[in-house]
C-alpha cells in the first residue's frame, strides 16, 4: 500500500515511511492511495471471529507485505489484549466502551499499534526514534504508556505544568525508562507551539528522527476503525440500521468508522457529536469551514477549534459536501446539556458516563428524533474516573477507582521542567 500526501506535493510513500514521518514533507497528512472493500461473507461471519481476527482482516491491506503476516498478528494480538463491550441502555440506544485499556482512554489501542509498528521496523536497526508529543492530558499517557520499553524508541512528552490532573500526570510521569516528561511552565498552546517549532527545525531534524503520535499519524489513525467492527459484531444479530454517535475533536475516531464503512461494514449514519467547539456543526450547516480558537469545556479532549482529520473526511468523500452531508450529521452541546445528560444516563440506566460520552449520547438522541428506526451506538471514549470532579460533582455518589489508576496513584513523579524551546532543543540534542 502506498500512502500520498493531502498537499500533493511529497512523493507517494511506504506504509514504514509514513508511520516514521508523521506528516508528509509538504505538512501533509497522510492517506492510503487505494480503500478496497472486505468481502460480504467477512462481515456475515465476523460474529465468529475474535477481534484480533477482525482486526488482521481490516488492517492488512494498509500495511500491505512491510510487516509479515505473524509479526502482524502478534502486533495484532498485544494491541487488542482487552475488552471493547457494547452496553445495551434500551433498543435504540447502546454505548461502545472503549477505555479498557492500560491507560482507560481510548487512545490506547492506536498508542499501542503506533509503538509496535515502530518497534518492528526498528528491529534490525541501529537508528533511534524520538516520539514528540504534546499533551493536554490524555493522549501523553496513552502514548507513554503503548511505547513503554519499545526498542529503538524515545518518548518526550511536554505537558503544561499544573493544568493536567494528578491521575494523568502520574500517568505521564511515573514510568521512566524510555519515556521522559517534561514539565513545561505554561499552558497546552504552548506544548503544542513548541512541538510544532521542532518538526520544522531543520538543525534538529537533520540531527534526530523525529516523529509524531497524535492521530495525524497513519498507525495510530487507522486502527480505530476497528471499534466500529466490535460493535456491528455485537449488535448485528439484533438491530438492522446501526449508527454511531462519536464524540469528536480532532476527527480522527469519526474519519476511521468512515474507513470501516468504505471497508465494507454496514453503518447507516455517522453523527459526530461536539461540545462547544462547534467548528465541523457549522460546516455542515453553511458549507463553510471556518476554524476558531478553542474554547475550554468539561469534555476538555475535544476541545479543539481545527480539527485536525476533517481534511481527510473530505478526502474520502472527494469534497461533495452533499454526499458527506449524506453520511454525517454533527450536533453541538453546551456543559450544562452534558451534565444534564451525565445525570440523565445515571438516573434513567444506572450507568455512569464520562463528559465525553455524555456528548456523544446526546448526539444520539438528536438523531433519534430524525431517524427513530436506528440503533444508535454512542462510543464511550474514556472511563469516568478520569474526569471524577466533574462526575462525582454531577451524580452525587462516589466512584471507585479501577486498578490501572490505582496502579499509577503512589508511584514517584519524576519531570524536567522547561521554560521555552531552547530548553527543549538542548534536551533532544543530549
Ligand atoms: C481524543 C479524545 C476524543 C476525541 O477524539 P478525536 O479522534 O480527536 O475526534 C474524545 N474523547 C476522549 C476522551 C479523547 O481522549
Amino acid at each position: 500500500m502506498k500512502y500520498y500526501s493531502l498537499n500533493k506535493e511529497a512523493p507517494n510513500t511506504t506504509f514504514e515511511d509514513a508511520v516514521v514521518r508523521g506528516l508528509a514533507p509538504d505538512k501533509g497528512l497522510y492517506f492510503p492511495e487505494k480503500i478496497t472493500p472486505l468481502p460480504d461473507s467477512f462481515f456475515q461471519s465476523i460474529n465468529k471471529k475474535s477481534n484480533p481476527e477482525i482486526a488482521y482482516e481490516a488492517i492488512k491491506q494498509f500495511v500491505g507485505h512491510e510487516i509479515p503476516e505473524t509479526d502482524l498478528k502478534s502486533i495484532i494480538e498485544e494491541t487488542l489484549c482487552f475488552d471493547f463491550p457494547v452496553i445495551e441502555f434500551n433498543e435504540s440506544v447502546s454505548t461502545l466502551e472503549l477505555f479498557h485499556g492500560p491507560t482507560m482512554a481510548f487512545k490506547d489501542v492506536g498508542a499501542r499499534f503506533m509503538a509496535r509498528c515502530l518497534g518492528y521496523f526498528n528491529k534490525n536497526n541501529s537508528r533511534n526514534i524520538t516520539v514528540l508529543v504534546a499533551t493536554s492530558g490524555d493522549t501523553g499517557g496513552a502514548v507513554a504508556n503503548g511505547f513503554l520499553g519499545v526498542k529503538g524508541v524515545n518518548v518526550v512528552i511536554l505537558y503544561p505544568s499544573g493544568k493536567v490532573s494528578d491521575i494523568q500526570e502520574k500517568q505521564l510521569t511515573t514510568l521512566g525508562q524510555n519515556i521522559t516528561a517534561l514539565e513545561v511552565d505554561g499552558v497546552f498552546d504552548d506544548c503544542q507551539d513548541m512541538v510544532k517549532q521542532a518538526f520544522v527545525d531543520d538543525s534538529l531534524t537533520s540531527a534526530i528522527q523525529l516523529t509524531s503520535a497524535n492521530s495525524i499519524n497513519i498507525a495510530r489513525w487507522l486502527p480505530q476503525l476497528f471499534y466500529f467492527m466490535f460493535a456491528y459484531k455485537q449488535l448485528k444479530s439484533k438491530y438492522k440500521n446501526i449508527s454511531f454517535s462519536v464524540p469528536s475533536g480532532n476527527f480522527g475516531n469519526v474519519c476511521a468508522g468512515m474507513v470501516a464503512q468504505k471497508l465494507g461494514l454496514p453503518i447507516r449514519h455517522f453523527i459526530a457529536s461536539n461540545n462547544e467547539n462547534n467548528v465541523v456543526t457549522n460546516y455542515l450547516k453553511t458549507n463553510t469551514y471556518l476554524p476558531k480558537a478553542s474554547v475550554q469545556t468539561i469534555s476538555n479532549a475535544m476541545d479543539v477549534g481545527n480539527p485536525s482529520n476533517f481534511i481527510r473526511i473530505k478526502e474520502l468523500y472527494d469534497s461533495d459536501f452533499k454526499a458527506l452531508k449524506k453520511n454525517l450529521s454533527s450536533y453541538s452541546f453546551s456543559d450544562n446539556k452534558t451534565r444534564e445528560a451525565l445525570s440523565e444516563i445515571y438516573l434513567s440506566y444506572n450507568y455512569i458516563a464520562d463528559p465525553h460520552g455524555a456528548v456523544g449520547y446526546l448526539g444520539a438522541k438528536e438523531h433519534l428524533k430524525h431517524k427513530p428506526d436506528d440503533h444508535v451506538v454512542f462510543l464511550e471514549t474514556a472511563h469516568p474516573t478520569k474526569f471524577l470532579d466533574v462526575v462525582e460533582d454531577v451524580i452525587n455518589i462516589k466512584v471507585d477507582l479501577p486498578e490501572q489508576i490505582k496502579s499509577v496513584i503512589d508511584k514517584e513523579k519524576k519531570s524536567i521542567k522547561i521554560l521555552d524551546y531552547n530548553d527543549l532543543k538542548t534536551f533532544l540534542l543530549d
